[in-house]
């Protein structure tokens, strides 16, 4: 099948891939955090949520019950403080003694009174904006860590810093990564044995995973965990490696091998053990990363350490030789189950390969992996071995044809945080159900300040025909399922009408919380699912929320703000929820509040008509190659933005050539997350680039998608 007729025939849900680029809108200021007095509650004592996922097993389950499933109709919001950026707000707020932690995109933190919303202080460690290009998914950040009087941030630029928690002032800071490679930070620390936990994202560019852990008084380096081993004619940093590295061939040390910790950890203070979730291989194609085959540990695996030392204890690899980014790093969580008449101390884990696991925490035994979504490039796990038994059509670079894999690269499960209930024994998962056809680059060649797959993601381009865009439309979804981890099976579903909706929030209310992609804040009965409340945000929610108790009230705040990979890259198919506002706010709810929203500015740009603009084929052709390498990962496929970053078929200098090879090539706009890219493309590039965005402009022309919400 040539690739054209692929396109046409594929009637399933996919995008196209990451690059570079990025730019920001205007920053507001931040308004005034806005309170109104509520009705008689019965009180509650109170409670803090102290730790990223709530405890240290990350259940992400507040069992605070003032807000339950019979009073929930009477929600409303206690205040809001609205954010001066809208670059995607991924934080779980943290509560501490009456005090709010976030983070928000750029990595700055604010610390809120949690009852009132006034700021107690904010801190901005100043990124540097010309690194956004060095991210898959956006300059975000998850969250802060708070322990002993101390807020830890990591950046988005590599730094983890200590501040004060009492006055925001910094206390120590560290450079935890070598700034000449393309690595960042989106995730949040975890605190454990008075250490401070880090990895770091980069695998689509090409770099070589690890986790750091320092100490939480001094920053000084405790130890450092290589996810996949470096080049072996040079000492291994742990003797785990030398085994690791008999999983390989080639030399995957050139690109960096991958395996990046980007979000994942959970702590097990019983057993003294950190669990960290691994990312996916650098380059995604294996025949490129590792020509001779091989498992390639420590790649979208679960890998214990002790926290101590970081020293290997087991390991389980969800996918062996990974092909298709299916990370490992998704949220981890610890619990015990009773299985077959046993109790059993379990880590749950619903990877992005689709599968949904229980495992033992104590040995990494397999215990049972189940689909929780329609997947293909696999059957099943055989129990015995516990390693998928791999469609041989999802092998590409074997192959040599494109192949329709479900899930795609977005997985069936992303970073958004899922919960689990001891209550109802229920998993609540933020699932994703889209496939991706993978294609085997011809031909690799390593760029700077690029994505580097191995993968041809022009195969991934929807092709000019309103039919099938809308097709693919129609097969992009996602929904909030509530997974039996013991039964291995789904026991409820909320469908919605697209993926990327939040992270889930569980509570002894018997309520599961969930923001959407649509702009709802959604709760659920944690039972049945049946849909009980839900609030207007007036933009998409990624984040998960957290809940805590302060003076007898019960809150639940949520960070709202649309972003993240999905809208930036996902062109025609990123605003398939619907069309929102993408405004940044921290949003707290508790029993009859009552403040209201401002009205969102429902004002709509218009895209300037370049139709009669002369294009040369050759010149759109060469643009569309290029933009494809190197932009398409922030301004979307087909230039078709999805709401985060500017729309360029919206943009002044398309029609100033200058001006564009000012900002593209002379990094004009640097300041706001628009990497230059001299050195990179050239002038011819980057006219090339320009013409391909007046060709989808008027493509746009001709189909009427010529007006946008806000830009
Ligand atoms: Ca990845």
């Amino acid at each position: 099948m040539r690739v054209a007729e692929f396109r046409h025939a594929t009637a399933l849900a996919l995008s196209l891939l990451l690059a570079a680029c990025g730019g920001d809108q205007q920053d507001a200021a931040p308004s005034q955090a806005r309170s109104a007095a509520g009705p008689e509650l019965i009180p509650v004592a109170d409670a803090d949520w102290a730790r990223h996922g709530n405890g240290y097993g990350e259940e992400r389950f507040s069992p605070l019950n003032q807000i339950n499933a019979d009073n929930v109709d009477q929600l409303g919001l206690a205040w809001y403080l609205d954010l001066d950026t809208n670059r995607g707000q991924e934080a779980t707020p943290i509560v501490i003694d009456g005090v709010i932690y976030i983070s928000t995109a750029w990595s700055k933190v604010f610390a809120l009174d949690a009852v009132s919303g006034r700021e107690l202080w904010r801190f901005d460690p100043q990124v540097d904006r010309s690194r956004a290009a060095l991210g898959c998914c956006g300059p975000v950040s998850r969250g802060v860590a708070v322990e002993n009087g101390k807020v830890f941030l990591a950046t988005y630029d590599g730094r983890l810093m200590a501040l004060d928690a009492a006055s925001g002032k910094v206390l120590w800071q560290e450079l935890t990564i070598d700034l000449s490679k393309p690595y960042t930070i989106t995730g949040a620390p975890r605190v454990v044995e008075n250490r401070v936990i880090i990895g770091n994202g980069g695998a689509e560019f090409g770099v070589r995973g690890y986790v750091s852990a320092y100490d939480a008084d001094s920053g000084e380096l405790a130890w450092r965990f290589y996810t996949v081993p470096g080049d072996p004619s040079r000492p291994f940093e742990n003797p785990i490696l030398e085994k690791a590295a008999q999983t390989w061939t080639g030399e995957w040390w050139e690109i960096g091998g991958g395996g990046t910790a980007w979000d994942s950890f959970a702590y097990d203070p019983e057993l003294g053990l950190l669990y960290i979730g691994v990312g996916n291989g650098s380059p995604w194609n294996p025949a490129v990363r590792s020509p001779g085959g091989g498992d390639n540990l420590f790649l979208s695996s679960i890998v214990a350490v002790k926290a101590a030392t970081g020293e290997y204890a087991w390991h389980y690899q969800t996918t062996p030789g990974d092909a298709w980014d299916y990370t490992a790093t998704q949220h981890l969580i610890l619990t015990d189950l009773e299985i077959d008449g046993q109790t059993r101390k379990v880590i749950l884990q619903a990877p992005k390969n689709g599968f949904f696991y229980v495992l033992d925490r104590e040995t990494g035994e397999f215990l049972s992996g189940e689909p929780f979504i329609g997947i293909n490039w696999a059957s099943h796990i055989d129990p015995e071995s516990g390693r998928p038994v791999v469609n041989p059509e999802a092998e590409y670079w074997k192959t040599g044809q494109p192949a329709l894999v479900i899930p795609g690269f977005y997985g069936a499960h992303n970073w958004h945080p899922m919960s689990y209930s001891p209550d109802t024994g229920l998993v609540y998962i933020p699932a994703l159900e889209l496939g991706y056809p993978y294609a085997a680059e011809p031909e690799f060649e390593l760029r700077q300040q690029a994505p580097n797959l191995g993968v041809d993601l022009a195969v991934g381009t929807l092709p000019d025909d309103p039919a099938v865009i809308q097709a693919f439309k129609d097969q992009t979804r996602g929904h909030l399922a509530a997974w039996d981890p013991v039964a291995r099976k789904e026991v409820w579903r909320h469908q919605y009408a697209g993926p990327w909706n939040g992270g889930a929030l569980s509570t002894g209310g018997n309520l599961v919380f969930q923001g959407s992609a649509a702009g709802f804040f959604h709760a659920f009965d944690a039972t049945s699912g049946k849909a009980l409340w839900e609030f207007p945000a007036q933009t998409g929610i990624v984040a998960a929320p957290s809940a805590f108790a302060r003076d007898g009230v019960q809150y639940v705040a949520v960070m709202a703000g649309w972003g993240g990979t999905f809208p930036l890259l996902m062109g025609d198919l990123a605003l398939v929820s619907g069309e929102v506002i993408n405004r940044s706010r921290l949003l707290v709810f508790k029993l009859g509040g009552e403040v209201e929203l401002p009205a969102p500015d429902m004002s709509r740009s218009q895209m300037a008509d370049l139709s009669e603009v002369e294009l040369d084929p050759a010149v759109v052709a060469q643009g569309a190659a290029t933009y494809t390498n190197y932009c398409v990962g922030c301004h979307g496929s087909r230039a078709v933005g999805g709401g985060v970053v500017p729309d360029l078929r919206y943009s002044a200098f398309l029609q100033v050539p200058d001006g564009w090879l000012n900002v593209v090539i002379g990094g004009a706009l640097k300041d706001r997350g628009m990497a230059a890219f001299d050195g990179v493309l050239n002038e011819s590039d980057a006219e090339a680039i320009r013409a391909y965005v007046i060709d989808r402009n008027q493509y746009a022309q001709r189909t009427g998608d010529t007006s946008r919400l806000g830009r």
